[in-house]
């Protein structure tokens, strides 16, 4: 038996958590429980500039919504604790300190001024990176620039030819040019570390064997295995995920929609349609298979069928899978999601939280109808207005006029008051009956009932929707409405 296969999120906590970060860790969390390994959480927080406040707490909160779980991390600790970056600089210092004493690695005193002024006459010769001035400084120039005080960052240094293959899980051997890679800093001169630095002493420290990550970082991996070989360690194995695309082709952003995980779950999808949907982004089972349960996906779930290929976010497939989910809900699931999802996301048209018992009695009403839950609240605001608003021609129905609808109107007030029970089957039969006596056509009686009573042009099936209303509240509606006409 191979060794146990251990994964870890690592995101820094720079904003809302990003749907694709969030596929990063969803994949990995598969890849962990299908093989029986471990799933770490790890927050990369040594960018003291971009980190953003509480943004680690929407991060957690963000996977437990989705229902993943981890075996190790910052708010559970674990036998590699701790997993702040920030707590962990001890190892990072050690690690350049080495480096720098086997001459891999050497201190660099340039000036923000100087480092712009190289930048620059580099541009105009096409070549970027730093310049490795530092890299060959005598000892006296360095024991000077010491002297003066000057607070050093550490940069590697990166073998001048030569070439550096990784063997990449999804893409197979991609082979760089060292000459085109450059002296790259590990550690800042406030003395945080880059992630080329943090992330990999990290990797190691914790026993990480598989990386899943964006394939923005793929560039960046001759800087890492040659970071792996001066250390003399092992590196683990590498998955670069393809990069999430818009529809248009172009990388997924703000401008396109949402892109923070916890949007969706403002805007009414449910988390394992986001794990479904997310799944898919990059990984297929074969070409057609799209609805997946949890178990299914731990279970086919492979990086060899992860594509190369940008993944595009297709809106319209989110929507019709969260459909899906919904109607696939038994009507006390829905109505409990309701209410959770109430209670999170407060919709202006409901002004408090349904009991349970309403919320039962309203997700029959709503099921078929809706993409997402935010779709629910606008359907059924009619249940929650003492005054509804319409106008009055709204009542008078095509081919119908002012007297005839007041007659069905009339005709329907008695015969919903003399029914034994207020419920939507005998109010079904009731009305069906009465289109026939008043010699109206169904659309015209029921049309005319569904504004009088929820002042909505789209409303939930009307019986149903009588029967949540019930049966005093109904009739003072079609009474006040009789009377306008
Ligand atoms: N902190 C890095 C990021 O958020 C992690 C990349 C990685 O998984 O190594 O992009």
């Amino acid at each position: 038996m191979s060794e146990k296969i251990r994964v870890r999120f690592a995101p820094s906590p720079t904003g809302e958590p990003h749907v694709g970060n969030i596929r990063t860790a969803i994949f990995d969390w598969l890849l962990a429980r299908q093989t029986g390994g471990e799933f770490v959480v790890r927050i990369e927080d040594t960018d003291r500039a971009r980190a953003v406040e509480g943004t680690v707490e929407l991060i957690i909160e963000a996977l437990k919504w989705l229902g993943i779980d981890w075996d190790e991390g910052p708010d559970i600790g674990g036998k590699y604790a701790p997993y702040m970056q920030s707590e962990r600089l001890p190892l990072y210092h050690d690690a350049a300190d080495r480096l720098v004493a086997a001459g891999r690695a050497y201190k660099c005193y340039c000036s923000t001024e100087r480092l712009a002024a190289v930048r620059e006459t580099r541009a105009k010769q096409n070549a970027t990176g730093y310049d490795r001035h530092c890299r060959n400084i005598s000892d006296d120039e360095r024991r000077r620039m010491e002297a003066n005080g000057e607070t050093p960052v550490v940069r590697f240094k990166m073998p001048l030819e030569g070439a550096t293959t990784v063997n990449d899980l999804i893409r197979g051997e991609v082979t760089f040019d060292n000459r085109l890679v450059d002296d790259f800093v590990m550690l800042k001169s406030d003395g945080f570390p880059t992630y080329h630095l943090a992330h990999l002493v990290d990797d190691h420290e914790m026993g990480i064997t598989h990386v899943l990550r964006g394939e923005e970082w793929l560039p960046s991996v001759p800087r890492h295995l040659q970071l792996y070989r001066a250390l003399d360690w092992q590196p683990p194995l590498f998955a670069h995920l393809p990069i999430i695309l818009a529809p248009d082709r172009s990388k997924l952003s703000k401008r396109h929609g949402a892109t923070s995980l916890l949007d969706y779950r403002q805007m009414g999808y449910l988390p394992h349609t986001m794990v479904n949907f997310l799944t898919l982004l990059g990984w297929s089972l074969d070409d057609k298979t799209e609805l997946f349960t949890q178990e299914a996906l731990v279970e086919h779930f492979s990086i060899e069928r992860v594509s190369k290929s940008g993944a595009i976010f297709n809106n319209d497939k989110l929507d019709w899978m969260n459909g899906y989910y919904i109607r696939e809900m038994g009507a006390e699931e829905l109505a409990d999601t309701l209410r959770e999802f109430w209670q999170t996301c407060p919709p202006p048209e409901i002004p408090a939280l349904p009991s349970r018992e309403l919320a039962l009695q309203i997700a029959p009403l709503v099921q078929e109808r809706l993409k997402t839950l935010r779709d629910a609240a606008p359907l059924v605001a009619f249940l929650f207005k003492s005054d509804i608003e319409y106008d009055s021609s709204e009542l008078i129905q095509r081919r119908m006029d002012a007297d005839s609808t007041r007659r069905c109107l009339e005709a329907a007030y008695d015969g919903l008051a003399a029914l034994d029970s207020f419920d939507a089957e005998p109010i079904e039969a009731l009305l069906r009956g009465m289109v026939k006596e008043l010699d109206v056509k169904a659309g015209q009686l029921f049309g005319s009932l569904r504004v009088a009573t929820t002042g909505q042009r789209i409303a939930p099936p009307l019986f149903q929707s009588l029967e949540a209303l019930g049966r005093e509240r109904t009739l003072d509606l079609v009474r006040a409405a009789v009377e306008r006409l």
